[in-house]
């Protein structure tokens, strides 16, 4: 399992593999780590976070939605070649080739888990469906939750943050 995720003590950005072995998830940056539950460690879907412990995770297609706009975009973009040629057979035949395509991409992708907390990305990992569609009325909660925090001058807690023992 990849994790992608912003150090909670540096606010650096980091990608983390953790394997049967990895014992903690650690900051490339700075001193920051947190030991990885057994159960998380497993090659399975993770009960929660990684980074920051939370239970709520949405489940996403991975699938970068720049490129998706980019693909689209070129698709339009050597239609309108083919119509600058007269040859309309073609400008719509590349069009549909280039939906299709994005299409079929976005079927191959997998499906990343996202804490509703602090954001980190739990990418390929087997997903036994044990976490739901994203839902706002959740993330909303999350999001208020953050700005009570923030106003209070603290930022937002992360359980066991520091290595146990
Ligand atoms: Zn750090
Ligand atoms: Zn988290």
């Amino acid at each position: 399992m990849w994790i992608v995720f912003e150090c909670p003590s540096c606010h650096g950005q980091n990608v983390a593999e953790i394997t049967g072995e990895t014992i903690a998830l650690r900051c490339s940056a700075c001193a920051w780590q947190r030991p990885v539950s057994e159960e998380n460690r497993a090659a399975t879907e993770p009960a929660n976070c990684v980074v920051c412990g939370c239970g709520d995770l949405w489940r996403q297609k991975d699938f970068p939605q720049r490129l998706g706009i980019l693909m689209v975009g070129t698709g339009a973009l050597v239609s309108t070649i083919f119509w600058w040629y007269m040859m309309p057979a073609w400008a719509i035949g590349v069009l549909l080739l280039f939906a299709l395509l994005d299409g079929v991409l976005y079927t191959l992708m997998r499906d990343v888990l996202v804490c509703y907390r602090c954001h980190a990305r739990h990418r390929h990992t087997p997903l036994v469906g044990r976490h739901e569609r994203f839902n706002l009325e959740l993330h909303e909660r999350y999001r208020q939750e953050a700005i009570r925090l923030e106003e209070m001058g603290q930022k937002p807690k992360t359980q066991n943050s520091k290595p146990e023992g």
